[in-house]
């Protein structure tokens, strides 16, 4: 490992909605000069295995997963995603909630298509379904299926307010983002609240909920990230001090679903070997 270890501790792989496999998504990290990588597909750890298999000499690899949840306290509840590292991969509870989150997804999906289809656009759900290739299925392969039928150019103009940022979005039945931390940590894993800043994908919550989340188990912030702009970063920071929370940085790669590079953003190694120190669902890091 370097004397100063570059730590990604946020990506996406095929096993969600990035574009490169697991095995590919390691490799890509270790090339681009990674000592450390998180794979945090939505609400799934399909990809733990197949990139395990795939770790290249002198990777780190965390196993995590970017779950899916909401806040209930405003109407209508507000989406926000968790990260969650290290989790018993077999814990009961959770494995159930993420199915049924990864089962919603479907079903939403498909409910986005029928109002696409009854404008007479011409997108096909078992053509996106597939497109997925068994992953976890969320609106960037739909956004894939508006740029093939040649409707928008880019995945960032089908998330505009006219597509699927707005007029085609609808809700999924998320996990309650208080259970979720619960089950996390129960799980033995540890829980950062990912882009809690991001006004740019939509709504976010308020500062007094992270508080709330921090009382009942709430391991980070997720700080440095490209949706966040510099002052977001910098109030995401001094919030994780007041409320004594661990800083991450990541670069969410996605692949070519978005043009964000592997190690963008990092996570320093202070804040890396607290979520190690805190994690007892997974035993050990792997290393390649
Ligand atoms: P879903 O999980 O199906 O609600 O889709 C959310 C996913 O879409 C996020 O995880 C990102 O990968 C992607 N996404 C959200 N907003 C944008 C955006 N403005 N541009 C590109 N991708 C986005
Ligand atoms: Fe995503
Ligand atoms: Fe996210
Ligand atoms: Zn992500």
């Amino acid at each position: 490992m370097s004397a100063r270890p570059r730590i990604d501790l946020h990506t996406h792989s095929t096993a969600s909605d990035g574009t490169l496999s697991p095995a590919e998504l390691v490799r890509a990290a270790a090339e681009s000069g990674l000592d450390v990588v998180a794979i945090t597909d939505h609400d799934t750890t399909a990809g733990w295995a197949p990139a395990l298999r795939a770790l290249p000499a002198g990777l780190s690899l965390v196993r995590g997963a970017e779950i899916s949840c909401r806040w209930y306290g405003e109407e209508p509840p507000v989406p926000l995603h968790l990260l969650a590292y290290l989790f018993d991969p077999d814990a009961p509870e959770l494995v159930a909630e993420l199915a049924r989150v990864r089962a919603a997804r479907e079903e939403r999906g498909e409910r986005i298509v029928a109002l696409l289809r009854a404008d007479g656009i011409d997108v096909n759900w078992p053509e996106i379904l597939a497109g997925a290739a068994g992953g976890s299925v969320g609106r960037p392969h739909i956004a894939q299926a508006l740029i093939r039928a040649g409707l928008v150019a880019t995945t960032t103009e089908a998330f505009g307010p006219d597509w699927l940022g707005e007029r085609y979005r609808l809700p999924k039945e998320d996990i309650d983002v208080f259970h979720a931390v619960r089950l996390v940590r129960a799980a033995g894993g540890v829980p950062v609240f990912a882009h809690p800043r991001a006004t740019r994908r939509g709504r976010i919550v308020p500062d007094a909920l992270i508080a709330d989340l921090a009382a009942v188990g709430l391991a980070g912030l997720e700080a440095d990230h490209e949706d966040h702009s510099p002052a977001e970063r910098a109030h995401v920071r001094a919030l994780a001090g007041e409320l004594g929370l661990l800083v991450t940085g990541s670069s969410d790669f996605h692949g070519t679903h978005k043009t964000v590079r592997l190690g963008a953003f990092t996570t320093d190694p202070e804040a890396y070997e607290r979520i190690i120190a805190e994690a007892s669902g997974v035993t050990g890091i792997a290393s390649g």
